[in-house]
């Protein structure tokens, strides 16, 4: 049970906060707590000893959530033994074949071969290159208007939730698409201007994760696989957010029962993979990096949560408790409730309303993050149960409410150390 002792952040955060302030050079806005490596399950400590509800995962990165016994087990079997991170990619480590078998246990069979790296936009930064080296005439790629791909500068090209991300960066070229069913025209009219070998890829989110949690309808993805066999163009599925479990099956595009050419996966996983038919990839060396492949726990414990979900059976608990999460959401009224296993959110009013339940339920011991322009994404470990769903859903309910009293402000040292409910990936 959540038990929130101190304002927040309280007083052993704020000292780390402060001091983050000053140093980071990147995000400035952290959430108002510092983790310590205490909890258990769905729940985990702060510094100060308060003790939160995660509906968040680590932005989807961590499926299993705090302290699983046999994630610990591998982190006390690396811990005698130094380095733990290898130059993988060039220097072998049985890890990284381990990995390699459990990841392709559960891919599509004709994507039988994958490369490892370091991250999620490297993923993606490495399957647009391997489209790109399986075509010497193409000029572009082609993305989706709202889309999240990450941040390294190929990446970062094909992103198009927000213009704080893209500003005043140069971008690899590329054209956008709507992201529903009307696509195809726009698309038609690129095929009438281009020849189709012109075009290195299309790659889209079949449900959009840092755009706003919008979920493809079956007609818009199946209409995309269509045009791009037809037209011989390589589908890139990028499933960094959306794959390894968390919409109820492995990966998000096979609920729309579509099989890629190349997937995109990181989070969940532990490491970034791009995973595609073994004869869509270079000759050896075209993609490599230092330790893509190389780092043990990640390598070792991305292959136990393949096992945990399997062994588990997580996946069905993801379906239960999804339809059981959607199903409490509605009943308390909240806007566009939407998601597939456990990848959900609901609309606020705007973005202010949002960023106010976002830190009114944080200061009562309930993690969220934000997503899109005004909603909500509700992403919890696989794990979860229906009493933790009640627990958070009577949070997110009484938040709601304050939130909506005559005359609320929020106010408190909380405002100063976040980004009032912001949040990015
Ligand atoms: N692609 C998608 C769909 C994402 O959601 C993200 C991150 O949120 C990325 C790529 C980039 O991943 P990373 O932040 O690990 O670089």
């Amino acid at each position: 049970m959540i038990n929130i002792k101190t304002n927040l952040p309280g007083p052993r955060s704020i000292k780390i906060l402060e001091k983050l302030k000053k140093l980071n050079g990147g995000y400035f806005d952290p959430y108002p707590y510092v983790h310590s490596n205490k909890g258990k399950g769905c729940y985990f400590y702060d510094l100060d000893n308060n003790l939160f509800l995660d509906f968040a995962s680590q932005i989807a990165s961590n499926p299993l959530g705090y302290n699983h016994k046999e994630l610990i087990q591998i982190i006390k079997k690396y811990s005698r033994n130094s380095p733990v991170k290898y130059a993988g990619q060039d220097f072998a480590v049985k890890e990284h074949v381990e990995l390699l078998e459990e990841l392709l246990s559960i891919t599509f069979k004709d994507l039988n071969a994958a490369f490892l790296i370091n991250s999620g936009a490297e993923a993606v930064e490495n399957a647009i290159k391997i489209c790109m080296r399986s075509r010497e005439k193409a000029k572009f790629g082609i993305a989706f208007e709202k889309s999240f791909h990450g941040r390294t500068i190929g990446a970062l090209s094909l992103t198009h939730s927000k213009e704080l991300y893209t500003r005043d960066y140069l971008t690899i070229p590329n054209k956008t698409l709507p992201y529903n069913e009307n696509f195809v025209d726009e698309f038609k009219k690129l095929l009438k201007n281009y020849s189709s070998e012109e075009i290195a890829f299309v790659i889209v989110e079949p449900i959009q994760g840092e755009g706003g949690y919008n979920i493809a309808s079956k007609k818009m993805i199946q209409d995309l696989r269509k045009i791009t066999y037809e037209n011989n163009i390589p589908l890139i599925s990028d499933e960094v957010q959306s794959g390894m479990g968390r919409t109820g099956k492995w990966w998000a595009i096979e609920n729309f029962d579509v099989m890629p050419d190349v997937m995109s996966a990181a989070k969940a996983l532990q490491v970034g993979a791009v995973i595609a038919n073994r004869k869509m990839f270079p000759e050896s060396g075209a993609i490599s990096s230092t330790w893509g492949g190389g780092h043990l726990i990640d390598l070792a414990i991305g292959k136990r949560i393949i096992e945990i979900i399997k062994k588990e059976k997580l996946l069905d608990n993801i379906n239960k408790q999804g339809k059981y999460l959607r199903k409490r959401l509605n009943e308390i009224c909240l806007e566009n409730v939407r998601g597939l296993g456990l990848m959900n959110a609901f609309d606020l009013k705007n973005k202010e309303e949002r960023n106010n339940l976002v830190i009114e339920c944080l200061k009562n011991g309930l993690v969220l993050l934000g997503c899109g322009e005004k909603s909500i994404r509700i992403i919890p470990p696989y794990i979860i149960s229906e009493k933790e769903i009640d627990e958070g859903i009577n949070i997110i309910e009484m938040s709601y409410n304050k939130i909506n009293e005559n005359g609320f402000r929020h106010k408190g040292s909380i405002c100063n150390y976040m980004n009032c409910g912001e949040h990015s990936a």
